[in-house]
């Protein structure tokens, strides 16, 4: 047997890498910013919130002893992501990291649906994603290396019992399999990319007073019995992100207490 030279903590730490967070002014977005820091990365913030979020967030960074910057931009602009991207290199360094959770829900029948509501959740959920990864890819192929990860939806996988939201579930069924099929398009070059599909999770979201009554549904369908706390996104963010999943492209892991199950 070769000898044994494995530092399996090392394979989480994100010293000396760069991240780029969209949505990370709330939710899970916010959280996971928090947690690249913690395990050494600095962090570019995009969010299009205009009230402290990013701040909150830049702040915690700051806290955790890394750099951070506030970028206030909207996903469906590629040009802003261009920009975003390269202020993030100008002033933070190479970007090697990404994590894409910038997205909306809303629900509406089908039947009933304007146009504009569907083709809005497109523009941000999946568009926005896609151009997310096009400029974040452009700098990973140009640096030599690269992980992605996009946060995606367990309704991308299931249908949600009593939720009237088909754009929603498609846009994010359309993030899982873009995802795969951008993974195979740079599986070569040094960049991997993965999705998370998280379950229901206790984000302004979803914790709103009018959703009090739908989170204990939410909490019952789950074989959990309970949401997801936003903390719980941190270790599948840092372990696709990191080199500990440096054999792993092309996968949507479900972050869901189970739910898919049944
Ligand atoms: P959240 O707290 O609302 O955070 C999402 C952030 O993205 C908000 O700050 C939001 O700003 C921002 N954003 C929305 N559209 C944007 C745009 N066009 N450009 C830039 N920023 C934009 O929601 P969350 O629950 O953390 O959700 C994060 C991701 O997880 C989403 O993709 C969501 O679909 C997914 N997810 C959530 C759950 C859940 O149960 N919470 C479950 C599965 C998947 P505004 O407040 O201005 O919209």
């Amino acid at each position: 047997m070769s000898e044994i030279s494995l530092d399996a903590p090392k394979l989480f730490d994100l010293a000396g890498n760069v991240a780029l967070v969209t949505g990370a002014g709330s939710g899970i977005g916010q959280r996971i910013a928090i947690g690249l820091a913690q395990c050494g990365a600095d962090v570019g913030l995009l969010d299009r919130r205009t009230d402290d979020g990013l701040a909150k967030t830049a702040d915690l960074i700051e806290k955790a002893g890394r750099r951070s910057i506030q970028i206030a931009a909207d996903v469906t602009s590629g040009a802003a992501l261009d920009e975003a991207v390269a202020r993030t290199e100008a002033e933070l360094g190479p970007l090697t990291l990404a994590l894409n959770a910038a997205g909306i829900a809303n629900a509406h029948p089908a039947e009933e649906m304007e146009e504009t509501q569907f083709q809005t959740m497109m523009d941000v959920n999946l568009k926005g994603v896609f151009l997310s990864c096009q400029a974040e890819a452009r700098a990973m192929l140009r640096n030599g290396r690269g992980s992605i990860v996009n946060i995606a939806s367990m309704s991308g996988v299931i249908v949600n019992r009593g939720l009237n939201q088909c754009h929603y579930n498609a846009s994010k069924a359309g993030v899982i399999h873009m995802s795969k099929s951008m993974a195979m398009e740079w599986v070569g070059r040094g960049i991997r990319v993965n999705t998370i599909s998280p379950g229901y999770t206790a984000t302004p979201m979803n914790t709103r007073p009018e959703m009090v009554h739908q989170s204990r549904l939410f909490e019952e369908q789950t074989p959990m019995q309970r949401m997801a706390g936003v903390d719980e996104m941190v270790g599948p963010a840092v372990f696709l992100l990191s080199d500990a999943a440096s054999f792993v492209t092309g996968v949507d892991l479900l972050v869901d207490g189970g739910f898919c199950c049944w």
